[in-house]
């Protein structure tokens, strides 16, 4: 184990980056990435890069309160002073755990973990994706994510059909409603979904709805189609409160937003939680520590033992920008821990010069 480096100099660049293709969900259109990448540089020249990646709609800090506050500590840091960051700043606190442990703060052992993992394959909202599943099965995936919630609802779900026509032998179809409908609508999609192969619904209704955690509950009781909360888990304690109300179904974790994510992935393994790793959107810095935290999780050997696999990680979504450096792991049915490892973060740093 490296000593704890006294102190620490502190640098940020924002970025801003926009997708290839504008990303469309429940909750409207999305053309470009705000972050912020940080790197922290101990005195025997030790560096370590991170990415805080807000969602703000999902409740996180801004990329402008994210720059507040590192302009706030100032150039020279103690891991102490990054200790104290509120717990509020989740996407922050997120890239200062990362750039603090490159820095070799903690101890730099060899990564211990799954060699890889399989992959969902993220289809496009609406009618577009019936184009895309016959090429993604071809390239091997065998779980499928479709956003729905972003348009006509009888058209969508009439598209159902067509679209579970399409999937390959044994493939299993998610359904991202980003938190887009009511609760009417939720019981109409969670009926058509039950006779489906349909691995999950994710958030079917929004964590904002009055009384959401309860028609949630109810709709997980009413309904034999897993349910997923996403929008529903913006931070740790979000976490902790789902898993006080021993939420069965799955916990989609976004590692970018949960601040140093080690204590929260804990408890879930302790929990026994059925747990999906999802990206936030953020570039190769982010995607390299929240990758590495899936890779490391302890809960995955019991899911091996009781469902024959881990859950597909929800990190089938590059290549997201134009900047090759920028890109996450390309979109492959198995990721291995090795393409994770080959992230060069710095490059990306670079590049935002
Ligand atoms: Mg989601």
């Amino acid at each position: 184990m490296k000593s704890m480096p006294s102190r620490l100099r502190l640098a940020s660049r924002r970025y801003s980056l926009p997708f290839r293709a504008p990303v469309r969900t429940g909750h409207g259109v999305w053309a470009e990435r705000t972050g912020v990448l940080v790197r922290l540089t101990d005195e025997a020249g030790r560096t370590g890069y991170g990415e805080a990646a807000p969602i703000p709609w999902f409740g996180t800090e801004t990329a402008d309160e994210v720059d507040a506050l590192l302009k706030s500590l100032g150039e020279w840091v103690t891991p102490v002073q990054l200790d104290a960051v509120p717990e509020r700043f989740g996407c922050a606190c997120f890239a200062l755990a990362a750039a603090l442990e490159g820095a070799g703060a903690d101890s730099q052992k060899k990564h211990e973990g799954r060699a890889h993992l399989p992959v969902a394959a993220l289809l496009p909202a609406g009618r577009a994706a019936l184009a895309q599943v016959a090429e993604k099965a071809e390239m091997g995936f065998r779980v499928f994510k479709w956003k729905v919630g972003a348009f006509d609802l009888a058209d969508e779900l009439s598209l159902l059909d067509d679209l579970v026509a399409e999937l390959p032998e044994g493939a299993r179809l998610r359904l991202d409603a980003n938190g887009a409908w009511d609760r009417r609508q939720a019981e109409r999609w969670l009926e058509r979904a039950a006779e489906r192969p349909v691995e999950f619904v994710e958030q079917p209704v929004a964590p904002t709805m009055r009384g959401a955690d309860d028609v949630l509950r109810g709709l997980a009781a009413d309904y034999p189609v897993t349910l997923a909360l996403d929008e529903s888990l913006a931070g740790a304690c979000d976490v902790e409160r789902w898993l006080a109300a021993e939420w069965r179904g799955v916990f989609v974790v976004k590692p970018a937003l949960f601040g140093d994510p080690r204590p929260v992935l804990a408890r879930l393994a302790a929990a026994k939680a059925d747990v999906v790793f999802s990206s936030a959107l953020e570039t190769a810095v982010g995607a390299r520590a929240a990758l590495r935290a899936a890779f490391a999780w302890a809960g995955f050997p019991e899911k091996m033992e009781k469902t024959g696999k881990p859950r597909a990680l929800g990190f089938g979504v590059w290549p997201l920008f134009e900047g090759t450096v920028f890109n996450g792991p390309r979109a492959v049915p198995f990721l291995r821990m090795a393409d994770v490892e080959a992230l060069d973060e710095e490059a990306a740093w670079n590049a935002l010069s």
